[in-house]
């Protein structure tokens, strides 16, 4: 349930495995909005599971580097190349795609399995686990009955909400503003080839290219004490004009670009080791959300599908015990990002005085291996579960 990245992948890796899937989603249109995606070489392992790996490879652009600017005076803190020693080190690449790309090609991967149901404009309110089957509840009564739930339905999900009952993410007074611009209306000396991220006191900006180096893709998040109000654009424009105030020329041209009218509140939530209960378990947001330090909330819904879909396999349709199997394979993991997220947003993107001077010193010194040693338990990627010998891999079904 939710047809987003995660559902759309976690659709096609149930359908591969044989099993009859609904994939449902509120808005009147499948994957019809969204910005630039950044996805690490852990992706790739699970895009070549779901044999989409080439598609996404044909949209994509892989960039130079990800690098980190002071956003006073424009010098690198840190630098992660991501050409042929990345590739030599990762065995897949770096990428940044648009959102709508990567997900047309997992929603037309979707299409072509006829063992898919896709469902747009279905507003979920409620579920009911009726011990043998499972059935949901959508705005206008309609009931749909089935044999399991992935709640895949994002940060806000309303099938952990009835599951466990926590209420609002944990918000943190951040906010982000979106924009993609031609690539012909960037200035000449901003980065275009790279992913750039900007840090500064309270604030950062991150840009790449997007579609065969035609778009330009930028990010502006900032702390604001008016995070929960909605503003105007006049407003927001004169916030984001005090807050960059003291920043790069660089940011500053590509600040005077960005389009505010649609702005986003930052949230994640504690990591947890339970997010299932019998029939029903959460994937993606739903389950583990996470600020987007390191670029894998998304990542990390993917590699949920492709683990959720093997246990089920496995397990031959006993979905009680494969989600419980999959949880324990997945959280902590998914834990570690969240966690990870959070220290380097408060110690590492955002810092001021002489901590952002003892964090330039450290990280400007650290060469390419050392990066690559850092990022290896995230990009090497994740060890699927194996298959447990006698079991009969070819009689999974739909209960
Ligand atoms: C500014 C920003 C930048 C990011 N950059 C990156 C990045 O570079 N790389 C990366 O890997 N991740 C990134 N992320 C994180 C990434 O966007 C999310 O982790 C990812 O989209 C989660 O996918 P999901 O499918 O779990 O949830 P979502 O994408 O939120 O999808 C949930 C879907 O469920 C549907 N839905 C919700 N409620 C209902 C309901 N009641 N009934 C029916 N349908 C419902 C929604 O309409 C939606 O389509 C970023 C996040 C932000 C905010």
């Amino acid at each position: 349930m939710g047809g987003g990245l995660g559902g759309a992948a976690v659709a096609l890796a149930l359908a591969r495995k044989n099993l009859h899937v609904r994939l449902i989603e509120q808005a009147p249109e499948f994957g019809v909005i969204g910005y630039g995606i950044q996805l690490g070489p852990n992706a790739f392992h699970m895009f070549d599971r779901l044999g989409v790996s080439d598609a996404v490879l044909s949209q994509a652009i892989i960039p130079n580097s990800l690098l980190m600017l002071d956003s006073i005076d424009a010098r690198i803190i840190a630098r992660i190349p991501t050409g042929a020693s990345f590739m030599t080190r990762f065995k897949r690449p770096y990428i940044v795609i648009h959102r709508v790309d990567l997900h047309q090609i997992l929603l037309n991967a979707c299409r072509s399995q006829p063992n898919i149901e896709l469902m747009p404009h279905t507003d979920v309110v409620g579920f009911e686990d009726l011990g043998t089957r499972v059935r949901l509840r959508t705005q206008n009564d309609q009931l749909i009955d089935g044999g399991a739930i992935v709640g895949a339905d994002g940060l806000r999900s309303i099938i952990r909400q009835q599951m466990l009952n926590e209420g609002e993410p944990r918000m943190i007074g951040f906010v982000a503003h979106r924009t993609m611009v031609p690539m012909s209306d960037v200035p000449a000396d901003v980065h275009r080839n790279d992913v750039v991220l900007w840090s500064g006191p309270g604030f950062h900006i991150v840009h790449y290219p997007l579609r065969a180096g035609t778009l330009f893709n930028i990010v502006a998040v900032f702390k604001t004490s008016s995070y929960l109000e909605r503003g105007d654009i006049v407003s927001y424009r004169a916030e984001i004009e005090h807050t960059y105030r003291d920043s790069h020329t660089s940011m500053k041209a590509l600040l005077s670009m960005m389009d505010v009218t649609r702005r986003w509140v930052i949230s994640d939530r504690d990591p947890i080791r339970r997010w299932s209960r019998g029939r029903v378990t959460l994937l993606g947001d739903a389950a583990h959300p996470t600020l987007q330090s390191l670029a894998q909330g998304a990542c990390m819904a993917i590699e949920d599908a492709i683990c959720l879909a093997e246990f089920v396999h496995q397990d031959n349709g006993d979905f009680a015990r494969a989600f419980r199997r999959y949880e324990a394979a997945r959280y902590l993991r998914t834990a570690r990002v969240q966690l990870e997220s959070r220290y380097h947003w408060d110690n590492f993107y955002h810092v001021a005085g002489i901590e952002r001077e003892v964090v330039r010193e450290a990280w400007s010194k650290r060469g390419e291996n050392e990066m690559f040693d850092c990022l290896a338990w995230l990009y090497d990627g994740f060890v699927l579960p194996s298959v447990p010998s006698g079991r009969n891999q070819s009689s999974a079904s739909k209960r």
